[in-house]
């Protein structure tokens, strides 16, 4: 049987964004900015309680700007699995402007299809979590989709409009573990 998966976008749904006068919102570019969210540990535990694993599939194109040093990438890849379970992640480190064009930057699917390639993963039967309509397009290849989001009101015609719709929105990561709980859950009654 193939491995089923629960990827994770990373800023915004595993850690904080931050904001700065004069870069406006960015991410963590090392540890020391690197603050994990609320209840995302109990959420990628849960996650593999359920028998899935929990990949990161992040776009990092600070690394193609100049700004996020590759070994300071590594270091919050290595954080992630050491301390909160989470058993891959995969970077996109290119921008068009800089790199040129990838198959990986996300609304590509080029991430996930590399980590079902190497892990075996049955997309079909596995979903994704991101906070951006870019994380809910790459996972269109996915069984379902959910969004992190605290203003989803706001965005829900945009999405529409963009057909990028997710199946589900939720709060934070433990809402999204929540949905994906209870869609298992139907599925298994259906098998009875
Ligand atoms: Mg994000």
């Amino acid at each position: 049987m193939k491995n089923r998966a629960v990827f994770l976008d990373r800023d915004g749904v595993i850690n904080s964004l931050l904001y700065h006068d004069d870069k406006g919102i960015y991410s963590a570019s090392d540890m020391g900015e690197f603050e994990v969210l609320e209840g995302v540990r109990e959420a990628i535990h849960e996650i593999k309680g359920m028998g899935f694993l929990a990949i990161v599939v992040s776009n990092q194109p600070g690394v193609a700007f100049g700004y996020i040093k590759k070994e300071d990438l590594k270091k919050i890849d290595e954080y992630m699995r050491r301390e909160l379970g989470i058993d891959a992640v995969y970077n996109c480190v290119h921008h068009p402007k800089y790199t040129g064009d990838c198959d990986c930057r996300k609304p590509k699917s080029g991430l996930l299809l590399k980590a079902a390639d190497e892990y075996d993963i049955d997309l079909d039967a596995s979903y994704m979590v991101g906070d951006l309509l870019s994380d809910i397009l790459a996972g269109k290849v996915c069984k379902k989709t959910i969004m992190v989001s605290k203003v989803n009101c706001a965005l829900c015609k945009f999405i529409q409009e963009k057909d990028a719709e997710p199946d589900f929105f939720a709060e934070d990561l433990l809402g999204a573990v929540k949905i994906i709980k209870k869609t298992e859950g139907k599925q298994n009654e259906n098998l009875c």
